[in-house]
């Protein structure tokens, strides 16, 4: 017995179904979305897509780090993505914490995380602007790419366009 043997389990069903083995890497809709790594976000789902239309990140807060960029790079360059959604959604933890919030949690628990850098959000209308700022003008990506931020609402499954 692990702890992993229920996943295990189900895709051993799975892979009974598995009808995808045409699909390559690369993403078919031309797509990459950034979101929240919440459990109530269906990514797939919520925008009518499937596997092999876009290539997901997720980190805590849709937040666009250093490796986020990366991965946008080798997204687009390599895999066929031309267009970026920032999608972060209501009720989200990180709203709701600042790092300092978090330090202190940890230091509770007697671990030290003052060299980790967790990118709350105080404010998720400056983050979101903030973050699609960074990726329109990395000179990493090719200038003029479409870049689009909206708010998923986890009670609506609503998702609301931001325009920055
Ligand atoms: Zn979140």
């Amino acid at each position: 017995m692990s702890a992993f043997d229920d996943l295990y389990a189900a895709n051993a069903e799975f892979a009974k179904r598995f009808g995808n083995s045409g699909l390559t890497g690369r993403a078919a809709r031309g797509l990459a979305v950034v979101t929240c790594m919440d459990s109530r976000i269906d990514p797939l789902g919520l925008l009518g897509l499937k596997a092999g239309d876009a290539k997901i990140l997720r980190n805590a807060g849709a937040r666009v780090t250093d490796d986020v960029l990366r991965t946008l790079v080798l997204a687009v360059y390599l895999l066929g993505v031309e267009r970026v959604l920032v999608m972060p959604h209501t009720d989200c933890g990180m709203t709701k914490v600042t790092d300092s919030d978090v330090h202190a949690l940890t230091h509770d628990r007697g671990v030290d995380t003052r060299s980790l850098e967790f990118h709350t959000v105080p404010d998720q209308g400056e983050a979101l602007r903030h973050d699609l700022t960074r990726i329109r003008t990395t000179p990493f990506l090719p200038e003029g790419m479409p870049v689009a931020g909206a708010i998923y609402d986890v009670r609506t499954g609503r998702l609301s366009p931001i325009d920055f």
